[in-house]
């Protein structure tokens, strides 16, 4: 039996072929277990059981309150095994203690309970602006569930992304399949049975673990699948788009970034010189919303980056369960080999490697996938470390000549996720104004809310996740039309095509 199975139609069980596969700690290169490993006959039993699952109603006739109370039971198992998931986390995915416990499992159970609440709005229709022509009806907008979702992750921000996708697609009334990355499978495989606990009735939320080719794609090409939800890289994202086209699924992508920070001349240097390389090297750089275009004026360049060197010296690099350690492995060794590929590149372009630039050995970091904190300066925009996502621990520092130059330089890339100003907020809320992305920190970084849509711009993605925007998206919009003068003769609209005698 494997040691993390999959969770269909509300039990735990084997792929029908029997197959498993590893699931590896990155900090050890050690296997954590074996896993199920889905095949695409196991996705369309998934997918079966959703949709019978949404056909009956068992969730989807909930009222939104009543879906609210199940959803918090979610939020309240997950806190009660925090120290076991932590744990899990930290060791099949690579994230410090920190940001497990943080991020993960913290971000785990503030989603649920936030979109549990969202749910109860969903209860009354919206009125909408009334007519009296040619007759007099009554207007309302009501939200109906999609139906049946298909999500799909990747490996970086494992339960608390599965957390996403499934509170969203339940607070709306949905059934949903997930497929977590097989790099980092363990902690959602646990979610089944707090589900359950919770009274999610059977069949409403499906786990399968499996690979993208074949299992994947078998989530996002099932006619009996109304809604995809991807999350990860915009090249996978173009292919989930013409797959779902087939049968004009609605989709949500959220892809890839490559966020520029831009630090004006009146920052705080104490909070601009830490927070950029918060949002950079937090969980190694492998986060989407990543601040890894940092833009700094030719006035403050040296000063700048000869802080930022200084104080990147802070950040102790080690296994991700160890003490002290803020900055954990690379989540495997593929991920290992694009990002020194990076570093290699950006040497070969004629970037200067100003801190880092190679990888950890020796120490108890041998056998992990371990990379320095990597500042690279003399970048020039057009470079390939400033314009293709590495998700790594690489930053690349472009001086600017004047804010104009500032917004260009920042807007010059085809992705659109996030961006940020250090600087005072009077002047930064007028650069934010004019940057191409979802979401805007101003004097802060990676803070998202379950509250407040998230999304890209461009080749960032498709749609919004979070808030009521990205509630919305796992609804239908009904609008109903009633006439209030239900009466033959003054429908003389009705004449043009069958006159009265
Ligand atoms: P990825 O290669 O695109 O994979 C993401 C997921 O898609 C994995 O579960 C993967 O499974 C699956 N997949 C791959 N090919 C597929 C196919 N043909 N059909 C269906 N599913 C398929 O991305 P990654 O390398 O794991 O993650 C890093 C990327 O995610 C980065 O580009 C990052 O920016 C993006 N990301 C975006 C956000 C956001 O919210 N915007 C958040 C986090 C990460 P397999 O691994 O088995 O192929
Ligand atoms: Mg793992």
């Amino acid at each position: 039996m494997s040691d993390y199975q999959l969770f269909i139609d509300g039990q735990y069980c084997e792929a029908v072929s029997g197959e498993t596969f590893a699931t590896l700690d990155p900090s050890t290169g050690e296997s954590l277990g074996t896993v199920a490993k889905a095949r695409p006959e196991d996705a369309a039993r998934a997918v079966d059981a959703a949709r019978a699952a949404f056909d009956d109603g068992r969730w989807s006739f909930k009222r939104g309150s009543e879906r609210a109370a199940i959803l918090s039971a979610v939020a309240k198992g997950i806190k009660d095994r925090m120290p076991e998931l932590a744990d899990l986390e930290s060791r099949d995915s690579g994230a410090t203690l920190a940001k497990a416990k943080g991020a993960d499992i913290g971000g785990a159970m503030f989603w649920f309970k936030t979109m549990g609440e969202f749910a109860t709005r969903l209860d009354e229709p919206e009125p909408l602006p009334q007519t009296i022509a040619p007759g007099p009806s009554y207007n309302f907008l009501k939200r109906d569930p999609v139906g049946v979702c298909t999500a799909i992750i990747p490996w970086n921000f494992p339960l608390q992304m599965a957390s996403w996708k499934i509170s969203m697609a339940l607070a709306a009334g949905n059934t949903i399949v997930l497929k977590p990355a097989p790099e980092t499978p363990c902690t959602a495989a646990r979610l089944g049975e707090i589900l359950a606990e919770a009274g999610v009735p059977d069949g409403v939320v499906n786990i399968i673990q499996g690979p993208g080719p074949g299992t994947g794609e078998e989530l996002i090409s099932n006619p009996k699948v109304d809604k995809v939800s991807f999350t990860g890289s915009t090249e996978v994202g173009k292919q989930i788009m013409q797959m779902a086209a087939g049968t004009v699924k609605k989709t949500t992508l959220e892809l890839g970034g490559k966020s520029a920070q831009i630090v004006l001349d009146d920052a705080d240097m104490e909070l601009a010189v830490d927070g950029a390389l918060y949002a950079i090297f937090f969980h190694a750089g492998q986060v989407c919303t990543a601040g890894s275009r940092l833009l700094v004026s030719e006035a403050r360049h040296d000063e700048f980056v000869e802080r930022l060197v200084e104080r990147a010296a802070a950040i102790t690099v080690g296994p991700a369960t160890a003490d002290g350690v803020t900055m954990g492995p690379l989540v495997s060794q593929k991920q290992l080999d694009t990002v020194l590929g990076y570093i290699e590149t950006g040497v070969k372009e004629g970037a200067t490697v100003a801190t880092g630039g190679e990888r950890l050995t020796g120490d108890g970091l041998d056998r992990g996938f371990f990379v320095a904190p990597t500042i690279f300066t003399d970048v020039t925009p057009d470079m390939a470390i400033a314009q293709e996502e590495i998700f790594g621990p690489v930053l690349a520092v472009l001086p600017y000549t004047d804010p104009d130059d500032a917004v260009r330089i920042a807007n010059g890339t085809r992705y659109g996720l996030a961006a940020g100003v250090w600087g005072s907020p009077a002047k930064a809320i007028k650069i934010a104004d004019r940057l191409q992305a979802g979401t805007v920190w101003v004097n802060d970084w990676h803070l998202l809310n379950p509250k407040y849509p998230f999304g890209g711009y461009k080749q960032s993605g498709i749609g919004r996740e979070h808030g009521m925007l990205g509630l919305l998206e796992y609804t239908e919009a009904k609008h109903v039309h009633v006439a209030i003068d239900a009466n033959r003769r003054t429908h003389r609209w009705f004449d043009m095509t069958v006159p009265r005698a």
